[in-house]
This record gives structure tokens, C-alpha cells and sequence, in this order.
């Protein structure tokens, strides 16, 4: 067997971050072991840390590691040390914003899944969740978010009278290129799935949607094997609480996919559990969506499974490591039904003897693997 070797850049961050990446190497490090892979860890300042030590909060050297890596594991930056209104500061936040762009992420890939032990954290009831297991397939660089805008004061009103005072707007469009490139990414992993996948729009309404719906059925005669399905965006983010089960993949624009994957990660009720990748032409960024939390950094009580599940990922979509992260998901599964919590999942039923803290859970999840 052929040895392959993976270099991956680390940036720990703040907060929590250095906490639950050390759990994230140990976990890799096991699979490596068990694998024919090596992985070689390039560690690199982002956020705060890179403020103090380089008065940046994306240094050059961090880029250029980025750049030079197969994967990118981010932890999470920020903290009350670095807040600031003062816009001549560096802040922590342009360090993330920075990556993201220069490594030109343009498709969000956010799961959602239900483990089966923590459905009572959700707000909904566990019928209702039974057998969630979505992924969410956001634009990341073009839409409302990117497009020309303008705020005029003192705009004269209409002939027929009134309207006269402040105006503002805000432009959502998209190039067929970007509608293509993200509807591939989505397809692609629809394939790796259950092959079903939703397209979301407004295409009753807006121009642009019409242009993402056409395109995207273009793309679709690719992918004869995979399912389309078009749906209104508001008509969506009803069936997301309704019956969020139907859902395999979902791909939609940058605004409404901020919206809809808020929405549908309030299904797990918890924020220690999310995952996300960011992928472009270049080297991915994998990352939990929770922040740095500064209230707990230090203590060793950090839930480190948001970050295992962005390995999960990174196996998945940047290493061809499939049967890994089948494995490390597996393991994650095992762990919480024995009923071991950190501090954030657990709840009133957790014994005490039940109840880790990170290294620890990372050590459960390497025994499972
Ligand atoms: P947060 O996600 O850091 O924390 C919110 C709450 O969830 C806190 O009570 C925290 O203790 C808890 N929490 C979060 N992750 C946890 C984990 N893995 N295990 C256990 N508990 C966890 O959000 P916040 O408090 O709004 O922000 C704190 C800092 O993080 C800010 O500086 C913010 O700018 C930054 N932030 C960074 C990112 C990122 O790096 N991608 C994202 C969001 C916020």
C-alpha cells in the first residue's frame, strides 16, 4: 500500500480554539495510525493571536501556509480583548473574512444532522426530527450580499406627491458561471448521498432566481441519477419545521442560504455540534460554527465534537478519506449513546460520572474509532 501524505494547516485561534484543536490532531493521529495516511500539521496565527504577535490578524505567512496546504482546520477567533469600535484597529473577524476570500470559497457546506441522543435539545418536538440528515449548500461570494448598492439622502418625491426623503438599495445578481459552479458542488455531493436535492428560489418573483433555476437544470442534465426538486424559498423554510426529513441536499443563494441555515441549525439545538466547510477552486477551509467562547476558554471544558465533525468534512471533501469519516462519525455516534456529555449537551438526566471535558472527550471518541 502506497503511504499518503496530507499537509494540513492549523489555525487554532483564540478562545477555545487552541483547546479543541489539540483534540482534532489527537483524533487524527489515531486515524492516521490506522490508515495509510500521514498527516503533516503546519500550525498558523489567524485572528486575535495574530493581531499580538504581528499587529495582523491575517498574516502573510498564514496565507502562504493556507495556500500551500491540502486542507485548512480553522478553530475559531475572537474575543473580548480584540473588540473594538475604533475602525483604524485590526480586528480578529477581518482575519476570517480575509481567508475566506483570498482563498476565493465560494460554496458553504453546512450539515445537519440529529443525534438520535440529543433530540431533546431541539426546540422541536424528536418526531418531528426523526431521521434529519441534511446538508446545506450556501453560495458564499456573489447575490444580494456582493452586488452594487447606494444610499441617497434627500431624494426628491414623486409628482403625485409624498415620498420624498431618504433612499436606499441593495442588488442580487448572479452570473450563470457562479450558478454552474455551486450547482455542481451540490450535485456532486448529492451524489455521495441519498441523491436528492433541492433547489431553492424565488424564481416567481425575481429575476435572478429565474436565471439560478434555468442553469441549474442545465447542470442537472450531468447528474441524471441525482434527483432535482425546485422550491420556493418561503415555502422552504416552512417544511424545514415541518418535515425537515425530506431534505437530503439543498443548494441555494447566498442570502437565503444565511437564513435557512440559521434556521435549520436551531434543529439540533445545539451549537457544539455544527460543522462547516468552505470550498472553492483552491485549498478547502473547514470549521465549527460556533465562535472562540471566551467564557469558558482555559477550562477544559470546551465541547470539541463541532470541531471532530469539521474533520469528518475534511475527509470527505478535500482527502478522499470517506471510509474515515464514516468511521469518526460512527465513533461521535457511539460516544453520546454510552450518554458521555460536555457541559454544553448535557442536561439534568446526565450523571455525573457521565459528564467529560474535552481532552477527555477526545479520548472516547479515539477508543470508539
Ligand atoms: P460563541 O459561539 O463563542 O459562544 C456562544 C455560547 O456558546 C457561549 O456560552 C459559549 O461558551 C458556548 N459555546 C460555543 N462553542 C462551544 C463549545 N464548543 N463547547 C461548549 N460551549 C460552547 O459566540 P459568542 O459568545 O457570540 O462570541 C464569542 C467570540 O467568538 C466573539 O469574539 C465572536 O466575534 C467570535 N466568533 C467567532 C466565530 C468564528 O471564529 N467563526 C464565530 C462566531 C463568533
Amino acid at each position: 500500500m502506497t503511504l499518503r501524505s496530507f499537509r494540513i494547516c492549523l489555525l487554532p485561534g483564540d478562545g477555545i480554539g487552541p483547546e479543541i484543536t489539540a483534540e482534532a490532531v489527537k483524533v487524527m493521529a489515531a486515524i492516521a495510525a490506522a490508515a495509510d495516511v500521514r498527516f503533516e500539521f503546519h500550525e498558523a496565527l489567524l485572528g486575535g493571536i495574530a493581531i499580538d504577535h504581528t499587529g495582523s490578524p491575517l498574516p502573510a505567512g498564514t496565507l502562504a501556509e493556507a495556500h500551500a496546504a491540502d486542507a485548512v482546520l480553522l478553530a475559531a477567533i475572537g474575543g473580548p480583548k480584540w473588540d473594538t469600535t475604533d475602525p483604524s484597529k485590526p480586528r480578529p473577524e477581518q482575519g476570517l473574512l480575509g481567508i475566506r476570500k483570498e482563498l476565493g470559497l465560494y460554496a458553504n457546506l453546512r450539515p445537519v444532522r440529529i443525534f438520535a441522543p440529543l433530540a431533546d435539545a431541539s426546540s422541536l418536538k424528536a418526531e418531528v426530527l426523526a431521521g434529519v440528515d441534511m446538508l446545506i449548500v450556501r453560495e458564499l461570494t456573489g447575490g444580494l450580499y456582493f452586488g452594487a448598492r447606494a444610499r441617497e439622502d434627500g431624494v426628491a418625491g414623486s409628482a403625485t406627491g409624498g415620498g420624498a426623503g431618504r433612499r436606499a438599495y441593495d442588488t442580487m445578481e448572479y452570473r450563470e458561471y457562479e450558478i454552474e459552479r455551486i450547482a455542481r458542488t451540490a450535485f456532486e455531493a448529492a451524489r455521495g448521498r441519498k441523491k436528492r436535492l433541492h433547489s431553492v428560489d424565488k424564481a416567481n418573483v425575481l429575476e435572478s432566481s429565474r436565471l439560478w433555476r434555468e442553469v441549474v437544470h442545465e447542470v442537472a442534465r450531468d447528474y441524471p441519477d441525482v434527483e432535482l426538486i425546485d422550491q420556493l424559498v418561503d415555502n422552504t423554510a416552512m417544511q424545514l419545521v415541518r418535515n425537515p426529513a425530506q431534505f437530503d441536499v439543498m443548494v441555494t443563494e447566498n442570502m437565503f442560504g444565511d437564513i435557512l441555515s440559521d434556521e435549520a441549525s436551531m434543529l439540533t439545538g445545539s451549537l457544539g455540534m455544527l460543522a462547516s466547510a468552505s470550498l472553492g477552486d483552491g485549498t478547502a477551509l473547514y470549521e465549527p460554527s460556533h465562535g472562540s467562547a471566551p467564557d469558558i476558554a482555559g477550562l477544559g471544558v470546551a465541547n470539541p465534537l463541532a470541531m471532530l465533525l469539521s474533520v469528518e468534512l475534511m475527509f470527505r471533501h478535500s482527502l478522499a478519506m470517506s471510509d474515515a469519516a464514516d468511521a469518526l462519525a460512527a465513533s461521535i455516534a457511539s460516544v453520546l449513546d454510552e450518554g458521555y456529555r460536555t457541559r454544553d449537551i448535557a442536561d439534568a438526566g446526565t450523571a455525573a460520572d457521565m459528564l467529560v471535558g474535552t481532552a477527555e472527550m477526545g479520548d472516547l471518541v479515539v477508543a470508539h474509532l
